[in-house]
């Protein structure tokens, strides 16, 4: 399988133009695939389907109680915008995608972010998106949109992986996270760790502020599936409605609104195309992209440094060759055609099979993709 997917997602030309690596892809995963998906059998996780069904309604009970102490909103909304940042910032851009590196300082921080985030340790987060990103919307996918939004959003953490996730998972490089003293010592603590960070501690400082047990305990876990369902977005919304900027081949989108409540990571288009991009999208917009302005608060600092981006060029040529019209830059097409100006956009190898800087598919040649601040 492994093979026959390496070999699938080079670039191949034909007629002149540059074949869609995904064509291939999906060609050949159909086939391969029929044995894994006759193989899968739906498996629900109970326990998961009634963890997540109480926190929704434990959260829906608590919007019908008025606020009385205003400084336990003050508390969720810190808290909210940390754990959010403990998704983004940290399991998301520089776990996962190795976007910028971060002194020992900085690096303390993210993982208490991601551990007070109670998602999962980074060493499972990660694996499942860089999956994700190299297998997009096949049976490999943890979060394929191909079975819909529900799926997507929420219904893949209410059911066993499928085999393919499984396999794919075992074989996509995470030697630079699994040597990780740190994070194997997140992962052998976790559950009490994110318990007590997540859910003890917000409800202890709510009840020092006046509130009651019950309140505070259903308030928090409202701001808790809250930030959860802002992220899931990003695998459900942002895959499935908005504009294809940069390539319109492939299933991901830039959306305004997953950019806004996801701190910056609705821009999913754009990060597919350049997973190493620490800003995961162009706009220099910190109000929809938040987690950028931290990255950039820390480089301020000195905490964050080689921050990986994508040289304007490169962007421009991508935008040219796949991108839906919905760019500024594409409106340059017409031009060349009107002039009949034989500038070719590009013959760069695509790159949304990459997860991030440091996947061993990449080779120097691609590395004019990486622009390095
Ligand atoms: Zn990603
Ligand atoms: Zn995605």
């Amino acid at each position: 399988m492994q093979r026959i997917l390496t070999e699938t997602i080079s670039v191949k030309e034909e007629n002149g133009h540059l074949k869609k690596s995904d064509d291939f892809k999906n060609e050949k995963f159909e086939d391969n695939a029929e044995k894994a998906s006759n193989e899968y059998k739906w498996d629900i996780k109970w326990v998961n389907v009634i963890l997540l069904s109480y926190i929704h309604g434990a959260a829906l009970y608590s919007c019908f109680h008025p606020v009385e102490y205003w400084s336990t909103v003050a508390i969720g909304w810190s808290y909210s915008i940390v754990t959010g940042m403990g998704t983004t910032v940290a399991a998301h851009r520089y776990f996962t995608h190795r976007s910028f590196k971060a002194n020992k300082y900085l690096k303390f921080f993210l993982i208490m972010c991601q551990t007070m985030s109670a998602q999962e340790p980074v060493l499972h987060w990660a694996r499942d998106h860089r999956v994700h990103h190299k297998f997009t919307d096949t049976d490999a996918d943890p979060y394929n949109s191909r079975r819909g939004f529900f799926f997507s959003h929420v219904g893949w953490l209410m059911c066993k992986k499928h085999p393919e996730v499984i396999r794919q998972g075992k074989k996509v490089d995470m030697s630079d996270l699994e040597n990780d003293p740190w994070l194997v010592t997140q992962k052998k603590y976790y559950i009490p760790l994110a318990f007590v960070l997540n859910f003890v501690v917000p409800v202890y400082l709510g009840i020092l502020c006046g509130e009651s047990f019950t309140t505070v305990w259903n308030r928090n876990l409202f701001r808790y599936i809250i930030i959860l369902n802002f992220v899931w977005c990003v695998n459900s919304v942002a895959h499935i409605w908005g504009m294809k900027p940069y390539d319109k081949n492939i299933s991901p989108t830039d959306s305004r609104l997953v950019g806004f409540i996801a701190l910056g990571e609705g821009w999913h288009n754009y990060h597919h195309v350049f997973p190493w991009d620490y800003r995961t999208g162009e706009s220099p917009n910190y109000r929809y992209n938040l987690s950028s302005a931290f990255i950039d608060f820390c480089a301020w600092m000195g905490w964050a440094t080689e921050l990986k981006t994508v040289p304007t060029d490169i962007i421009r040529k991508r935008v040219l060759r796949t991108g839906d019209g919905s760019h500024p830059y594409s409106k340059e097409v017409e031009e060349i055609n009107n002039n009949n100006n034989n500038e070719h956009p590009d013959k760069l190898r695509d790159t949304e099979h990459f997860w991030g800087f440091g996947d061993k598919e990449m080779n120097p040649e691609d590395m004019k993709y990486v622009k390095v601040l």
